[in-house]
């Protein structure tokens, strides 16, 4: 299309608009399609083509479009009070939300600091480990232990911790304290069984701790599973083992909930009910707004706090916040979302169709091309390869699935672009009717698109 043909948002987004992950090389000269407005799990582009929300957004939109609830919320709250400083106010949303959220938070916590996302939780969750480990007297416990394959964000701090960070071209090396374990990815394990792998796994992490000495490890930072670096589910008990040796050498075990809070798996939250650990600190975004308003939040152990305030804080400020920490919109939002969970008894309903969902997407297994599949809660891939037993995909690999996931596009499904896998996380209102449409879409698409790159 020459450029004067283009929509005038194509034009303004071509000269005007940097994007996540900018393809640098195409800046200027390439725009997204540009969505004009959503209903329940679709949304609509500018020129009327109606898409299956496939991923949820960016797994967020949990409660779909168009929710007048929330929608009504943000509204009246916007005309009541549009903001107060969270240094020195607070207001009913935010403190009505943070009673809600301890409720549905396991153990013990149940003191909740709101951020504008979910890098800004889990650069909170850092930073209180920083602060918490200075307060005891035991400034060198400031190591950070994360996975190859897991992504936390994209402040300087989050970024380092992501997986991706370590081989980032064009970004400096992630900082020294951060140390990698390897992705709990059972593909990688060279044939163990799941058993075996979880041993091999937590050796690895006894080895890295004792070679660092575990008075300079502060942290250890994990997604239940790892979303974003890939869809993949630790082996079975991994969760729970690591929260004992991270007891064992008083290392705190942050569980970055952003992408499985907020019924991604059936529950408010995984951690303990789907993943059998009760950690010590949850960080959490997306799904609490149904990505409706940006909110994130860190909920910290009572137990831990007790240690560092009160008569123990020997006069120190948390020197973290946010301008929006709190904000009475986004709170009210959050809260009216809860009630909109309730209303359709949502998490139920993820319960009962996750297993729909599960054997749905399993359906692609035996289809060419598809090297695995893998599901838990609403969260699912579909993995391509163009040779049959690669482990480690190539750039064929990741051509192949971007193919499959425009032809998506075409048919009507959005489906994330992740390197070589198709992911589909949807909004948690789907059906099974729903989810049958997205796998005979998907099933279509990668016959298509793999009989060209198979017979190449
Ligand atoms: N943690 C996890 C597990 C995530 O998936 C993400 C975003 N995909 C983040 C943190 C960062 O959240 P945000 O983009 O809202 O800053």
């Amino acid at each position: 299309m020459a450029p004067t043909q283009l929509t005038k948002t194509a034009q303004q987004a071509r000269q005007h608009l940097m994007v996540p992950a900018q393809d640098m090389k195409t800046l200027g000269q390439r725009a997204l399609p540009a969505l004009s407005h959503g209903e329940g799990i679709h949304v609509f582009t500018e020129n009327g083509h109606r898409l299956i929300d496939g991923p949820a957004g960016m797994w967020c939109t949990q409660v779909g479009y168009g929710c007048s609830e929330i929608a009504e919320a943000i509204a009246d709250q916007a005309t009541t009070l549009s903001y107060n400083s969270p240094w020195y106010t607070t207001n009913t949303q935010a403190a009505a939300l943070a009673e809600q959220i301890a409720t549905m938070t396991p153990g013990d916590l149940n003191r909740i600091f709101f951020t504008t996302g979910g890098s800004t939780a889990v650069d909170t969750a850092l930073r209180f480990v920083e602060y918490f480990n200075n307060a005891l007297g035991r400034p060198s416990k400031k190591g950070i232990v994360v996975r190859r394959d897991g992504y936390h964000g994209s402040t300087a701090l989050t970024f380092s911790c992501s997986g991706r960070s370590q081989t980032a071209p064009h970004f400096d090396p992630p900082a020294q304290r951060i140390h990698y374990l390897s992705s709990p990815n059972i593909r990688l394990s060279g044939g163990q069984t799941e058993a075996q792998f979880l041993e091999t796994l937590v050796e690895e992490f006894e080895t890295l701790i004792e070679a660092n000495g575990p008075e300079t490890i502060g942290a250890f930072l994990a997604e239940p599973i790892l979303a974003s670096g890939g869809v993949i589910i630790p082996p079975k008990g991994y969760h729970a083992r690591f929260k004992e040796i991270c007891e064992k050498h008083e290392i705190l075990y942050i569980s970055d909930e952003v992408v499985t809070a907020f019924g991604r798996c059936g529950e408010w939250f995984a951690s303990e009910k789907v993943f059998g650990v009760v950690p010590d600190i949850i960080t959490f975004a997306k799904g609490v707004t149904s990505g409706y308003v940006p909110l994130g939040g860190v909920a910290i152990s009572d137990k831990l706090l007790a240690r560092v305030s009160g008569e123990n804080a020997g006069g120190a400020y948390f020197g973290n916040g946010y301008t929006y920490s709190g904000h009475p919109v986004s709170c009210a939002a959050g809260l009216a979302n809860i009630k909109v969970f309730e209303k359709l008894d949502l998490l139920n309903h993820v319960r009962k169709i996750s297993g729909y969902f599960n054997q749905a997407l399993q359906g692609l297994r035996d289809l060419p091309g598809v090297v695995d599949v893998r599901v838990s809660g609403l969260v699912g891939c579909v993995e391509c390869m163009t040779v049959d037993q690669r482990i480690i995909a190539k750039a064929e690999d990741r051509a192949m699935a971007t193919e499959i996931d425009t032809l998506c596009f075409e048919m009507g499904l959005i489906v994330r672009p992740l390197a070589n896998l198709c992911v589909i996380s949807p909004p948690l209102t789907i059906t099974e009717d729903q989810i049958d449409e997205i796998c005979d879409i998907l099933r279509t698409a990668i016959i298509r698109v793999t009989a060209e790159h198979l017979a190449a």
